[in-house]
């Protein structure tokens, strides 16, 4: 069964429940005045709309736009310090040798 709503059922809640609104974590982004941002960040980002969170900010994956030399990317740094790790091992074991 239906009836009509009457005036009070119609009229605007005066204080809509906003906790859930409240609770969402905030964007902490430092702002031009020194203190931290306090907008709601984006859903399942750390930042507000207005700090990084907006959809399709950010650098694209894979990003070559400052690729130059190679000399700094995941696989040149791990291959030296590879390098580095043998010559040490190296330089040890001829230390060692030469003891004798
Ligand atoms: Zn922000």
């Amino acid at each position: 069964m239906t009836r009509a709503l009457d005036d009070d059922e119609r009229a605007i809640d005066p204080q809509p429940d906003t906790g859930p609104m409240m609770a969402a974590p905030r964007c902490g982004a430092r702002t031009r005045n020194g203190t931290s941002c306090r907008a709601p960040a984006v859903a399942g980002k750390r930042r507000c709309r207005m700090h990084g969170g907006a959809i399709g900010s950010g650098a694209p994956r894979g990003n070559q736009n400052a690729l130059r030399s190679g000399r700094y990317t995941r696989e040149a740094i791990a291959a030296r310090r590879e390098m580095n790790r043998l010559l040490r091992e190296a330089y040890a074991t001829l230390r060692a040798i030469s003891e004798f």
